[in-house]
């Protein structure tokens, strides 16, 4: 079971649209740019340096998308925090507005911006020196790494200089991807700085950021799902368009089947009915994607399950996108349903 290769491209913009990116910003001064330009409202860089030449970490501000996580480093060494984190309200784009105080940027006539929504402040603030010291060896080992990937390497905001781990200068806005995250924050253990016995890291802060990426993922995910099939339920002849009565369902659980997480070959549009009629195993879809009532149910009064039976091997509506197999066969197992 192939996709058409015709189709590749927009499958492939759409599975981009379907993942949250994780952004740092790394910004010394407390305040950046004042206004509605000030922190929390925004993240913004000039789109030149002075020499008029390119800056990745001030392009990168143009590839947030809406909904991608933004986490937030403030102050200076030995004083620098990661306070929180926001969430993209719109995508990154350039303007010749300006901001109030653009400091020593003030020379720049175009700016990149992204507005941002939901800042939320870690449970305490994390001392960026006190996670160099006690996860060094977790950054040194992903530094070198990320060095290892040649082009696909990311752009990451701290370098290992003189062998110490230091903020790289002017990197305002870089990546963090899932292994980075782990590096920095953990997986949900506590972290104590060995010299002073000194909590640096709750429990909290890791899986505070773990679980809004799963949140964001899903909801992001729904999202793409109903975007694919037109916002209408896929089932035979359903005509359900109205958004409020639509979900972008996971034809394999999340929790089965973390591989197919964010695959828009695991999802489907349906109609509340159809959904909940899925989701408890009335009936699947067949390799064929034909509709299979399940034979157990067959006998019930259900007028939900006689309109089932009604489109009994009928194939749903396709979108682009098909359905993979492997989140079918999921399904079959979990309801115990051989189509
Ligand atoms: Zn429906």
């Amino acid at each position: 079971m192939g996709h058409p290769a015709s189709l590749s491209l927009r499958y492939l913009a759409e599975l981009k649209s379907a993942t949250v990116m994780t952004y740092l910003e790394m910004s010394r001064d407390i305040d950046h740019g004042g206004g509605t330009w000030a922190f929390t409202n925004c993240v913004w860089a000039p789109t030149k340096k002075r020499d008029g030449a390119n800056w990745p970490f001030w392009e990168k501000v143009q590839e947030i998308q809406q909904h991608d996580i933004i986490i937030h480093l403030r102050g200076t060494p030995p004083n620098a925090y990661f306070v929180g984190y926001s969430v993209a309200s719109g995508d990154g784009f350039q303007t010749t507005r300006r901001p109030p105080k653009a400091g020593e940027w003030d020379y720049a006539d175009a700016f990149y911006r992204a507005d941002l929504t939901g800042f939320t402040s870690f449970h305490q603030p994390i001392n960026l020196t006190d996670v160099f010291t006690s996860r060094r060896a977790e950054l040194e080992s992903y530094f070198e790494l990320n060095n290892l990937k040649g082009s696909e390497k990311l752009n990451v905001f701290f370098v290992r200089q003189s062998g110490r781990l230091q903020c790289l200068n002017g990197a305002y806005l870089s990546d963090i991807d899932e292994a980075l995250l782990k590096a920095l924050f953990g997986d949900g253990h506590q972290i104590v700085q060995p010299a002073s016995n000194k909590v640096v890291i709750s429990v909290e802060t890791g899986s505070q950021i773990a679980l809004m990426r799963v949140r964001i993922g899903q909801a992001r995910f729904a999202d793409a799902i109903k975007g694919l099939y037109g916002d209408r339920c896929c089932f035979p002849e359903c005509t359900v368009s109205d958004a409020r009565f639509l979900v972008g369902a996971h034809i394999a659980r999340w929790s089965d089947n973390p591989k197919l997480r964010g695959e828009l070959g695991n999802g489907l549009c349906l109609c509340l009915i159809h959904d909940r009629a899925f989701e408890i195993g009335l009936f699947t879809l067949d390799q064929h994607f034909r509709v299979f009532v399940n034979p157990n149910f067959e006998r019930s009064s259900s007028s939900v399950v006689q309109d089932l039976l009604i489109h009994h091997g009928e194939q749903i509506r396709l979108a682009s996108v098909l359905p993979l197999e492997d989140a079918l066969i999921e399904h079959w197992i979990r309801t115990g349903i051989e189509p």
